[in-house]
């Protein structure tokens, strides 16, 4: 067994490595669990001023485990992110609802809330739940061969649990990207302000850790606050009761999905989907 997620040191960042590449890093409990201790490390470790998320091999994140081996959703791990009962012995919508709360919204929501600044270092592909990861850092650097999508409206479903998209993409945008679940590029997704720096892909590791080591000069609680002050003014802006809102209709397609076909997702797995978008 190796570690879903692994943890280092260079200089004053920690890097963070989602560490599945085999399965491009589709993210199971495990992993989400792996990836909650990583960052409190990072928090608690005061040599570190900024945290740099980073997937192994040639994708970033091709988004939830919805279909390999160690897809863990049936498992029963320590609640961390909100105060709600374990998923494990409850059925239907309560079943799905406990889950997702915790594992999805609740979690990116708490790193969201991370005291120092994080950074995204995207390459490959950044699908559906990569991109929640990926939008919960403060910063992205992407390579000129990232590529993002969140193709869920092909399960019925309007978009991934954390529903960061209008504030992320723009309202026009991110209707774009919903109605069509197709793919854009690094370019597109700086156009737009999604990212920060598109980099070619041999650059991507110096340009994220010299951003990173410049951010880190800046004192550490002056950081802490100007992160809050965005995190805040976005949240004046209504993000956080939108993905409320938003997480509701989640959760009305999820059980629409049961009701007609008896699967959450509309019978679509990783297979389907790889069909579906090409
Ligand atoms: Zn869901």
């Amino acid at each position: 067994m190796t570690d879903v997620v692994t943890y280092e040191r260079r200089g004053r960042a920690a890097l963070v490595t989602m560490n599945r590449p085999r399965y491009r890093n589709a993210q199971n409990s495990a992993m989400t669990y792996a990836l909650d201790e990583a960052f409190t490390r990072a928090v608690d470790d005061n040599e570190v001023a900024v945290i740099v998320l980073a997937g192994a091999g040639d994708h970033f994140s091709a988004g939830h485990d919805i279909g390999t081996p160690e897809r863990d959703a049936d498992t029963s791990f320590p609640r961390q992110a909100v105060m709600w009962w374990d998923h494990t012995d409850k059925a239907g919508a309560d079943r799905r609802y406990a889950r997702e709360m915790e594992v999805y919204l609740g979690m990116c929501r708490r790193w969201r809330e991370m005291p120092k600044p994080a950074v995204a270092m995207v390459q490959g592909a950044c699908i559906a739940g990569g991109l929640m990861l990926a939008w919960v850092c403060d910063l992205i650097v992407a390579a000129e061969d990232a590529f993002f999508a969140d193709p869920v409206l092909r399960m019925g479903i309007p978009g991934v649990e954390y529903f960061a998209h209008p504030w992320a993409l723009g309202p026009r945008f991110a209707r774009e990207v919903l109605f069509t679940g197709e793919r854009f590029d690094a370019r597109r997704a700086y156009e737009v302000g999604m990212v920060n720096r598109v980099v070619p892909r041999a650059e991507l590791e110096s340009a994220t850790f010299a951003l990173a080591e410049r951010i880190a000069t800046m004192p550490a609680f002056g950081l802490a606050l100007a992160k809050r002050a965005v995190n805040q003014c976005e949240d004046q802006m209504g993000l956080r009761a939108g993905m409320d809102a938003v997480f509701g209709l989640h959760h009305v397609a999820h059980a629409h999905n049961v009701e007609v076909s008896e699967n959450p997702l509309a019978g679509m797995d990783p297979a389907a989907m790889k069909r579906a978008a090409s």
